[in-house]
């Protein structure tokens, strides 16, 4: 079972794996965003990490929604309401159990997941973090490893597609043979909790 301990280590994770790969998201929003993926994830999982040492999160769900409440409040591009969103739902669904399973937890993403389309209006194969975020979401009802493949794997497969969501869709054909950057920090986010499982 996963207590609250263990959802404040994936996000602090999830914090230090960001900080590391942030010049290599913000690369990859260059040829087609604006270059500022890895700033804004940055600064946002600088504010989770503190706010997780400053405040008292006695439940997995309180750790997802103070941390989805931090990333709404200081990333500022697009990614910060969607991972946001992500959280906030995915703790919502989670309620006020102290501990939960791998399945509660892939269930409770998977409502997450369906709350960033929503907002986003973003489907499979737009080519946009939904394309890592859904089948990692569903893979976690197998197991972590699992999870971490399915999102890599997904962020790969974003590559040859021509973006059809966020900023990525205005410059066209032309964002075809880029991987995208929010795709690929949803892995980030499901390898920090295949670490944390490990
Ligand atoms: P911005 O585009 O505002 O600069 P970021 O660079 O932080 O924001 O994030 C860009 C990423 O956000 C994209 O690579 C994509 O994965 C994701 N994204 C953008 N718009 C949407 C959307 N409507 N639905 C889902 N994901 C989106
Ligand atoms: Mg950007
Ligand atoms: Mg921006």
């Amino acid at each position: 079972m996963l207590d609250a301990a263990f959802f404040r280590r994936w996000m602090t994770g999830a914090a230090a794996l960001i900080s590391r790969e942030a010049d290599r998201l913000t690369s990859l929003d260059s040829p087609i965003g604006d270059a500022d993926h890895g700033t804004n994830l940055h600064r946002g999982f600088s504010a989770v990490a503190t706010a997780l040492e400053q405040e008292e999160t006695p439940t997995p769900s309180a750790v997802l929604t103070l941390c989805g409440r931090q990333l709404i409040s200081t990333v500022g591009g697009a990614s910060g309401p969607l991972y946001g969103t992500l959280l906030r739902r995915a703790g919502k669904a989670l309620g006020e159990a102290p501990e939960v399973s791998r399945e509660e937890l892939a269930a409770a993403l998977g409502a997450g997941v369906q709350a960033v389309a929503a907002l986003g209006g973003a489907a499979p194969g737009d080519k946009t973090m939904i394309d890592a975020l859904a089948p990692a979401a569903e893979a976690l009802a197998t197991s972590f490893e699992a999870a971490r493949e399915a999102a890599e794997q997904g962020a790969v497969d974003t590559t040859p597609l021509q973006a059809r969501k966020g900023r990525a869709s205005y410059v066209g054909e032309r964002s075809i043979g880029h991987q995208d950057p929010g795709a690929t920090s949803s892995a980030l986010l499901f390898a920090a909790l295949a670490e944390t499982a490990a």
